[in-house]
């Protein structure tokens, strides 16, 4: 089994605008702009033999703000820039019940079924507590940026910069793949 780093899109691999003390998250391509940080963070979690998943809700596809062959679009671009293994969608609106919008796990459980990933060894990053509530009833480790959405709840990590969060990334993973083999 594979570990992996279950990434949040907005705010952590793309920017977003800030209105009405909200997130708002890009509905046009010319709106989505790759956080250069991503890049080099990637790269590295990569090179630890860890998969790359991003997941994102995006209500805005249910309410008709957003287009979602615009999303397909932006999307396409993330996948160019960087080396992502898999991208799941949470199109619903907030209002309804799904098992897919985060702090529900329905979206991590299709990734963990789907390439076979050892959740107790996995990590999540994300600016938002929705994320780390997810990561706690997973098992996995919650590795949070600090933002306005980070909620007081439990965490593992709270990070000032996704440099502190890939050093602390790969300290975990080197310290658990040395005990596996130790
Ligand atoms: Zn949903």
């Amino acid at each position: 089994m594979k570990s992996a780093v279950f990434f949040e899109r907005d705010g952590i691999v793309n920017q977003y605008q800030v209105g009405q003390s909200r997130p708002m998250p890009p509905t046009s391509l010319e709106e989505f702009k790759i956080n250069p940080e991503i890049v080099p963070l990637i790269s590295r979690l990569r090179s630890l033999d860890l998969m790359i998943f991003i997941t994102t809700h995006q209500p805005q596809v249910a309410t008709g703000k957003l287009d979602r062959r615009e999303l397909d679009r932006m999307h396409l671009i993330m996948h160019k820039q960087i080396h992502i293994d898999d991208t799941l969608i949470c199109p619903h609106e907030m209002s309804d019940p799904c098992p897919c919008a985060k702090p529900n796990v329905g979206l991590f459980k299709e990734l963990e079924h789907q390439y076979r990933i050892d959740m107790d060894h996995s990590y999540v990053v994300s600016d938002k507590w929705q994320d780390a509530a997810a990561a706690q009833l997973l098992g996995c480790v919650s590795l949070m940026l600090e933002s306005p959405w980070v909620g007081t709840g439990h965490r593992d990590y709270l990070m000032s910069s996704l440099k502190e969060i890939g050093d602390k990334i790969c300290f975990l993973h080197r310290n658990q793949t040395a005990m596996m083999v130790g």
